[in-house]
């Protein structure tokens, strides 16, 4: 068995980065910026009004409550064109631009128009630079607005399209296959023949994939043969970007997945010192990253959150690319036997009374027993040894 960090570490030498291209704004949702961004203008482009209400001269509302002459309205999108004189003021509203002479902004809440329109009544007296809104305020012409590297936001959308950024360079989706394989496997309603089960992990991975933002491939269940495989996973790798397949990398005999990877990749097969997903291969199918992931379903969702998610995270040039470890309480004894692996146990992490996460076991912890995986929102990482006692720390892997 090696340690878990070998394992990530081997994978991730065969993920690099994909090369950048250049994306619509509103494609670029969750990508990873390719580069640096400056921004060309001032945002706001103007001195504007936060509020409704009336743009003056701050002088004139010193003597307040006073009346002030009307000399014209100004809404957003208009350019102002009247000048604000003595004893003058502007009906305003928000996002309209300060009109010249004026330095200040009363809403209208404390302000009362005269019947005729033509005089305001100011309630109470404001500072020069109220409720006004100064050019350049969030992005001044040349700011740094964010880095390469950065992870693009709905935020960062907005704040690109408030630059007139259209497009971006940025590292790509990774379209990445999912294939299922095994003769015991089918995927339909149809009843089970004696022996047959469901393909679930096919679904399962798509769903993960799709998750990370990556653009997940069909490539259905395929037959264990060797012919089916190595024709499925050689068009494969000339279509897609990496190749995630599920079953057949662990001891047992009649997988030909083993035989065929063999044949195509430069696979390395793993033994994992975790539990689940000891069983782990990874290679390159020429250029394209495969995963070979476990069939038992729980395995191959963990084994998902431990290498797949890191690699392809780091080909769409993500610098994050595990999760965080997160400080946990047991609710109850987490026991096991020392057996030189670390166990990742499929707990519920809630946040209690005291703003801190405790965890209890999501159900039964078998491999295949997927129904309390889907229940659970966090892995407990259990070290080896005797295990956790309640009320004890436990460091979980919140992945929902
Ligand atoms: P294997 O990794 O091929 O030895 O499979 C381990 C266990 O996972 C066996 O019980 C398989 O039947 C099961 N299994 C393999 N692939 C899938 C799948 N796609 N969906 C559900 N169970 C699977
Ligand atoms: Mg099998």
């Amino acid at each position: 068995m090696i340690p878990l960090e070998e394992a990530q570490a081997y994978v991730l030498s065969g993920c690099p980065a994909l090369d950048p291209v250049t994306v619509s704004l509103d494609a670029a949702h969750g990508l990873v910026a390719a580069e640096s961004i400056t921004s060309p203008e001032a945002v706001p482009p103007f001195d504007n009004t936060a509020m409704d209400g009336f743009a003056v001269r701050s002088v004139d509302t010193a003597a307040a409550p006073c009346t002030l002459e009307v000399a014209g309205t100004l809404a957003a999108g208009m350019a102002p064109s009247v000048e604000v004189g003595p004893g003058q003021a502007i009906r305003i509203m928000t996002g309209a631009p300060m009109p010249p002479g004026a330095d200040a902004v009363i809403m209208v809440e404390l302000t009362t128009l005269a019947a005729d329109g033509g005089t305001v009544e100011i309630a109470e007296s404001v500072p020069a630079g109220n409720h006004v809104r100064r050019a350049g305020d969030d992005l001044t012409t040349g700011q740094m607005v964010f880095e390469a590297g950065e992870v693009l936001s709905a935020g960062h959308l907005g704040v690109l399209a408030s630059i007139g950024r259209y497009e971006i360079a940025a590292h790509r989706r990774v379209r990445v296959g999912v294939a299922s394989t095994g003769d015991e496997l089918i995927d339909g309603p149809e009843p089970l023949a004696a022996g047959q089960i469901r393909d679930s992990n096919r679904h399962t991975l798509l769903a993960l994939v799709a998750a990370e933002g990556c653009e997940a491939v069909d490539l259905g269940l395929i037959k264990d043969e060797e012919g089916p495989l190595t024709d499925a996973l050689t068009a494969a790798a000339a279509d897609c970007d990496a190749i995630i397949t599920s079953g057949g990398v662990s001891m047992g005999a009649f997988d030909y997945v083993k035989v065929v990877l063999d044949k195509i990749a430069d696979m390395r097969w793993m033994q994992v010192a975790i539990k689940p997903a000891k069983p782990l291969a990874f290679g390159r199918i020429r250029s394209t990253p495969c995963f070979g992931l476990p069939g038992n379903p729980v395995s191959s969702m963990v084994s998902f959150e431990l290498f797949a998610r890191a690699g392809l995270r780091q080909m769409m040039g993500h610098t994050e690319i595990h999760r965080p470890r997160l400080r946990a309480i047991a609710d109850a004894d987490m026991r096991r036997r020392t057996d030189g692996k670390t166990h990742f146990a499929r707990v519920v992490a809630r946040i209690d009374a005291e703003g801190r996460y405790r965890v209890a076991f999501a159900g039964g912890q078998g491999s295949h027993q997927l129904n309390a995986m889907a229940r659970a929102n966090a892995l407990a990482v259990v070290p080896d040894g005797e295990g956790i006692a309640a009320d004890d720390p436990v460091s979980i892997i919140l992945f929902r």
